[in-house]
């Protein structure tokens, strides 16, 4: 098989990437921009493989994807390019718009295209999955206001109430995609994934954020009373479980990935302090260094992940708990400081590794 995996220089992606030529006998095709988040350092491990090949393309460029998938004829499509913090999309919404709504058409057009005109086997054989998340479904009731809050999950029939304009986009094309399955009958698959954390993190998000600050010695800003909770799930375990449900999944599905693991924000930062002082001891502890902030505009309260449905239909569980889990990721920044150093320097954005390689 030959899979093009967007947004494969990210976090997630690259994680997927790093799986498929693992773990796997596939090949890749990882089509990405590279915009801020977007690091070639990310698959060092890999991109000598002579399965793995990369496209500096922005999916909102419609006559370059077409050469894309004439060049490189995929079997299956894996649609993790977004733009993908919340925070950003409060401060300048415009680029949510144009790549997670407009680059999501412009990439269901290009595939439908490339798909109609597939000889049979090879188009009985074609899917696009598209990766999404449970910000689309809003947010639960939180067990601070309600007693039996922990009783509500999300499940795959949840109604969409995205809060953010970065929800609100992903929800967008979540919606344009099952609309090319219904009307053009394009295989599509979507999944929605909960809160995900790991080696390779952006350090803009929580997790990476809250370990390089303690690092550094500087403030780890909490907002609010950082009672937010999310459900936290291992990368490597998000990106095994795309990996099945693009290769096996149900043509037209949903499915919901989470870990199983509910946390309030301000306990997956004790976590991490903990884990910090029993790696690398800081006299006073790292708690010490906790800073409430002014909470963040129309901030979602709590998400929850039933994942049932990847358990009983593909057999797919969490491998990692959330401490071991996060024991993991804490130990990956000790041993790998110069990724982070080069991320927060500016000088990730200078390498371009493996471009244009052709599998
Ligand atoms: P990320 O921000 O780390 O990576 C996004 C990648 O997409 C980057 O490599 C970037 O260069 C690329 N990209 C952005 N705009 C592009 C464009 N116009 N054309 C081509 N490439 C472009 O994001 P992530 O955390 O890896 O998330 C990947 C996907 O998974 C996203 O669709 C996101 O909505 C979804 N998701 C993320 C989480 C999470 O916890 N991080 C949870 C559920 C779902």
């Amino acid at each position: 098989m030959k899979i093009l995996v967007t947004g494969g220089a990210g976090f997630i992606g690259s994680a997927v990437i790093r799986h498929i030529i693992n773990d796997t006998e596939d090949q890749v095709v990882n089509l990405d921009k590279l915009t801020y988040a977007g690091n070639l350092e990310n698959l060092e491990s890999v991109s000598d493989s002579s399965r793995y090949a990369f496209e500096q393309v922005d999916i909102c460029d419609r006559a370059e994807l077409e050469r894309v998938f004439e060049v490189h004829q995929p079997d299956l499509v894996m649609h993790l390019a977004a733009e993908s913090h919340v925070d950003r999309s409060i401060d300048g919404p415009a680029a949510f718009i144009e790549t997670n709504i407009v680059g999501t058409y412009q990439l269901l057009e290009v595939a439908k295209k490339y798909w109609q005109a597939l000889e049979s086997e090879r188009k009985t054989q074609f899917r696009f999955h598209h990766v999404s998340t449970d910000e689309v479904y809003g947010d639960l009731p939180h067990p601070n206001e309600q007693v039996d809050a922990l009783e509500h999950l999300f499940t795959e029939t949840t109604p969409y109430a995205p809060s953010s304009p970065y929800s609100a986009s992903k929800a967008s094309s979540d919606h344009l995609v099952r609309a090319w399955q219904r009307t053009y009958g394009l295989p599509t698959l979507i999944t929605n994934c909960s809160n995900n954390y790991g080696p390779y993190h952006f350090p803009e998000k929580l997790v990476p954020h809250i370990i390089l600050n303690a690092l550094q010695g500087k403030p780890l800003p909490v907002y609010g009373a950082g009672d937010q909770i999310r459900d936290w799930l291992y990368v490597e375990d998000h990106a095994r479980a795309l990996y099945l449900v693009v290769t096996q999944g149900a043509i037209g599905e949903t499915y919901n990935i989470g870990g199983h693991n509910e946390r309030q924000n301000i306990d997956v930062i004790h976590t991490l302090c903990d884990c910090l002082q029993e790696f690398m001891p800081r006299e006073g502890g790292y708690r010490t260094l906790i800073q409430h902030v002014t909470d963040r505009p129309g901030h979602d309260r709590r998400y929850a992940i039933d994942a049932s449905k990847m358990a009983q239909s593909l057999g797919w569980a969490p491998t990692e708990s959330f401490e071991s889990g996060m024991a993991k990721t804490v130990q990956w920044y000790l041993e790998n400081q110069q990724w982070w150093r080069r991320v927060l320097s500016g000088e990730y954005s200078l390498t371009r590794l493996g471009s244009n390689q052709t599998v």
